[in-house]
């Protein structure tokens, strides 16, 4: 197949130049008959483009980016109010309720309408795309056709009975029915559902029916119907053979395109105001503003202008995926965390480990995904990371682990975290602050790290005489439930931790919330009488000991990096710190982009460590170095400069789990994972 253009980001500007065309009336002054078609008809695939574009783009990716895009798309709408601000007030201003009519509806100038509609369209799109494609679509046509019966056809529909109630009611909200009930959501599902045919059908498709739009346009001109003129009948299915067409050619993407169709559509009025001005100072009324060419012409120039310097303006960011990179795949994240609560029993609830952030796949991004699939609880290693996940929105129950200093205590209070009370002192200290704050008790049944003995019924008593301490739950760590010989160890620490519990509850108290098992507790035991799982390492797909259970788990994490350069070496020629690595052969060398800072082991390049690259496992060379390090690409002979190498998951048919790295250099993935937030850009997909 030939294209290879990213002929849907440029064809942008073309629906741009359109707009402006709409707003200018280039052939007005030459021939009113043109005028009109060019800018009533043609120019009416314009806004329908974008929403397809729209509904292309979020359909492919399951509808997920709906909340960032509606944020960008406010955020926009927000900057294009703010600019035409005094325009409005020069016009005299409304009242405080008609300017909320207008921003939810029409937009607060003529060309804003389209944020409004584009962000009531994609909500009204996505719920109905949730009935299926098919349905969705003709309920979004059954909505365009009432739309059509208040715009062009407005003078014939107006005649049925009740119609003309009908539409005096929609005009009462909105001034036109081109909008985001109406106009928008029919364009974005067809986009969304992305349909497709060979360019020759496309291109007879959609010169028939633009053919057919234009004859329709004419007529209904003649009878004068229109009471606007943004919705045909034929719109639609002109609309979708165009659009097939493009997609057909279309491959990559344009975004300075992209940008600067939104800035030229933004900021194009402005210029029509600035260009009739600057005219009557200048004295070129006749050729700038009264001959309708030359006006076009202004108006464009000065917008692209203006559009170019806000482009070349904008702030520049790092390239996320620019050097090294860690990919973290949220989807997998929530199939993990459906999969692990499948397994559990009764009342008893996820509660996600989410310390060292994560295991370095990013604590908030990855707690807001949880919480939609309604996990509800968390565990942090610190007070620092419970604040961390408050500040990032995070809410429900936040358990800290580990130590917490008592003049802590105030913060604890403020951001509603729950403490682990790690021994009796630990525990009287948080209590003689004065404040009341919820805790869980540690019990230590047999790890000897933190926690109560659970033998100590004294001491524990003495701690729920403590007003202060809200006591929540009682719980335990398990310390060698990863090793099936040790068994009769765990079964003993169980043994300890229910004891404790039940002397517990025959003196009366309220025990609360249990939870004992944490990852390979869960593979490993029965199911407890438990409210929580602490599950860490097997909600991000990774396992580092044995498992009598094994649950369809998929690995969360990427880490990739790219190629800077590659070099040929000829047999006997050396390379790298200490000369370590020889050619035996003619050897192409590859310099990737990560190194030891990056929180790689620097023996994983000794220890038979491996890089992906076109789905090739090719070999670490030489010793690694801080910030980058050497692959022998000799087997992959495409590999070039800014190609993008996986250090750790999937490439093609190709897979490095992080298990094997770790195994590799003597540890845990736990470890390797966790140490991985040094450098590394974390993004999300
Ligand atoms: C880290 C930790 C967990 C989670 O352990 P995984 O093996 O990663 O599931 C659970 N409980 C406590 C007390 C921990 O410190």
């Amino acid at each position: 197949m030939s294209g290879g253009r990213p002929v849907l980001d440029r064809f942008r500007l073309l629906a741009a130049a359109l707009v402006v065309c709409i707003h200018t009336g280039p052939l007005a002054s030459w021939s009113p008959a043109a005028d009109f078609w060019l800018c009533r008809v043609l120019a009416r695939i314009a806004v329908p483009f974008f929403f397809l574009c729209s509904g292309y783009f979020l359909a492919r990716s399951g509808w997920r980016d709906t909340g960032r895009f509606l944020k960008k798309t406010l955020l926009l709408y927000a900057a294009a109010v703010a600019l035409y601000l005094p325009l409005n007030l020069y016009g005299g201003g409304y009242g405080p309720l008609e300017w909320g009519r207008r921003l939810v509806t029409e937009g607060t100038l003529y060309h804003l309408w389209y944020f409004p509609a584009v962000i009531t369209g994609v909500l009204v799109s996505r719920g109905l795309a949730r009935l299926g494609t098919r349905r969705a679509l003709a309920l979004a046509g059954a909505l365009y056709l009432l739309g059509l019966g208040g715009d062009s056809y407005y003078g014939l529909v107006r005649r049925l009975p009740g119609a003309g109630a009908f539409y005096d009611g929609v005009f009462r909200v909105f001034s036109q029915s081109r909008n985001g009930l109406f106009f928008a959501p029919l364009f974005l599902l067809l986009g969304a559902a992305g349909l497709r045919w060979s360019r020759r059908t496309s291109a007879l498709g959609a010169g028939v029916s633009l053919a057919a739009m234009s004859a329709e346009g004419f007529f209904l001109r003649e009878l004068g119907w229109q009471r606007h003129d943004s919705m045909y009948l034929f719109l639609p299915l002109c609309m979708v053979f165009f659009f097939s067409l493009l997609l057909e050619q279309n491959q990559g993407e344009d975004r300075r395109a992209r940008r600067m169709s939104m800035l030229i559509y933004l900021v194009h009025p402005l210029c029509i105001v600035l260009v009739r001005g600057g005219a009557k100072a200048a004295g070129l009324t006749p050729w700038l503003v009264k001959d309708s060419r030359g006006h076009f012409l202004a108006v464009w120039a000065l917008s692209l202008a203006a559009a170019w310097v806000l482009d070349v303006l904008r702030p520049l960011r790092v390239p996320p995926r620019g050097r090294a990179w860690r990919e973290v795949d949220l989807g997998a994240l929530e199939h993990n965390a459906r999969t692990l609560r499948d397994m559990l029993p009764q009342g008893c609830e996820l509660m996600a480990v989410l310390k060292a952030d994560a295991y370095g796949h990013g604590a908030v991004r990855c707690a807001r995904r949880l919480r939609r699939e309604e996990v509800r609880a968390f565990a942090v290693a610190c007070l620092a990371e419970g604040i961390a996940l408050r500040k990032g929105g995070v809410g429900g129950t936040i358990l800290i682990l580990g130590y917490t200093p008592p003049e802590a205590v105030p913060l604890l209070r403020r951001w509603r975290l729950t403490q682990t009370v790690a021994d009796a002192a630990h525990g009287h200290a948080l209590a003689d602050m004065g404040i009341p704050i919820r805790v869980h008790l540690a019990l230590d049944t047999g790890m000897r790290r933190l926690g109560i003995p659970a033998e100590d019924l004294e001491v524990l008593e003495s701690l729920y005489r403590r007003r202060e301490l809200r006591i929540g739950g009682v719980f335990s760590h398990l310390c060698v439930s990863d090793d099936l010989s040790q068994e009769t160890y765990t079964k003993d620490q169980l043994d300890r931790f229910y004891r404790a519990v039940k002397r517990l509850r025959q003196a009366g108290h309220d025990v609360g919330k249990l939870h004992v098992q944490a990852s390979y507790g869960l593979l490993n035991l029965p199911p407890q009488p438990c409210g929580y799982v602490r599950a860490g390492i097997v909600l991000y797909g990774v396992s580092s000991g044995e498992a009598r259970r094994q649950p369809e788990l998929r690995p969360v994490l990427s880490l990739r990096a790219r190629v800077a350069c590659v070099r040929t070496l000829r047999p006997g020629d050396r390379a790298g710190y200490g000369l370590d690595f020889l050619a035996q052969r003619e050897t192409r060398l590859a310099v990737v982009t990560i190194g030891y800072a990056d929180g790689l082991p620097r023996e994983l390049a000794k220890r038979g460590g491996r890089v992906l690259l076109h789905g090739v496992s090719c070999p670490m060379a030489g010793r690694m170095c801080m910030d980058q390090l050497l692959v022998d690409v000799t087997e992959a002979p495409e590999v070039r400069a800014g190609d993008i190498a996986t250090l750790i998951g999937r490439d093609g048919r190709a897979f490095i789990p992080a298990e094997e790295t770790a195994e590799r250099c003597g540890t845990i993935a736990n470890e390797l994972l966790s140490r991985l937030g040094t450098r590394t850009v974390l993004t999300f997909g």
